[in-house]
């Protein structure tokens, strides 16, 4: 399956993305991630992009663009990708739908995260990340796990958890602002596809991987008892709609009688039919006595 995940800063998209990749098997590419990896490599790419980003800016679109077409042509990415933090306005949207295109990938669905502004900021203040596997946690809403679960699956130790420099209070509001101007008219870009569902990502993180589940068809709920098919119908689908076509009633055609004369139901025809005697009853009345 090929997703974006469409939200705000602090909205769950790395968390719920990392989540999506451990269950589908598939990559999480975030942007944001593959910067800062950048960044700390000191690579040129790193260097150009380390301003806007210590900023609360967006980085250049053409640097963000080259990053997403090398990853998207590795490997693990043909079997489909969660895209998070990407694309970011509606340039990068418009690339992305030409490189899918060349790629012959059209996209599967966008969900977009909705988060309540104040509850944004009360998580980007607690978020943590660990320096060493990149799970992100979260103080207030996700704490790590203590005990024999609270080793990093990279170092066997204990997660190092760091908050990231962009978390403080002054890029944090330009964050949003960049988000409100430049991001979220992607949501009308993609209803306009068909392909945009939107939860509400607010509440337990169980409840919003579920959500985002069943936005995604995995979790259809249950169809009512009576449209559930029998274990034989299962087997055997066909055979099921046939006998069922058998016995089906006849719709009722109707009349091709003017209204007034067709056959009405009168009292008194309704009330002979109620007083005859049933049939076995009639047959034995008629018997003669024998001899
Ligand atoms: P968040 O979604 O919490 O803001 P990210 O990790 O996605 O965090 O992004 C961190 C920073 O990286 C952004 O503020 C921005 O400077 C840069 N960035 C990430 N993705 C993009 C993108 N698609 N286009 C431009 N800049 C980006």
């Amino acid at each position: 399956m090929r997703i974006i995940l469409l939200g705000a800063p602090g909205s769950g998209k790395g968390t719920q993305a990392q989540r999506l990749a451990e269950r589908r098997g598939i990559p999480q590419i975030s942007t944001g991630d593959l910067l800062r990896a950048a960044v700390a490599r000191g690579s040129e790419l790193g260097r150009a992009a380390k301003a806007a980003m210590d900023a609360g800016r967006l980085v250049d679109d053409s640097l963000v663009l080259g990053l997403i077409r090398e990853r998207l042509a590795e490997d693990d990415a043909r079997g489909g990708f969660i895209l998070d933090g990407f694309p970011r306005n509606l340039s990068q949207a418009r690339s992305l739908d030409t490189l899918l295109a060349e790629l012959a990938q059209p996209l599967d669905a966008v969900v977009q995260l909705e988060v309540a502004s104040a509850e944004l900021v009360r998580r980007i203040s607690g978020r943590r990340s660990c320096a060493d596997c990149g799970r992100v946690f979260n103080l207030l809403t996700a704490p790590p796990p203590t005990g024999a679960a609270a080793v990093c699956p990279k170092t066997g130790a204990p997660h190092r958890l760091f908050q990231r420099p962009d978390d403080n209070e002054a890029t944090v509001s330009e964050r949003l602002r960049v988000y409100e101007e430049q991001t979220r008219p992607l949501i009308d870009f993609y209803r306009a596809r068909g392909i945009l569902r939107s939860i509400d990502a607010q509440g337990e993180l169980d409840a919003v991987t579920q959500r985002l589940a069943a936005a995604l068809g995995a979790q259809t709920p249950p169809p009512p008892a009576r449209m559930r098919k029998t274990p034989a119908a299962r087997r055997a689908p066909h055979r099921r709609k046939a006998s069922a076509a058998r016995h089906r009633r006849p719709k009722a055609r109707a009349s091709t009688r003017p209204p007034e004369h067709r056959r009405k139901k009168t009292p008194i025809r309704a009330a002979r039919k109620k007083r005859a005697p049933p049939r076995g009853a009639r047959k034995s009345a008629r018997r003669r006595p024998r001899r």
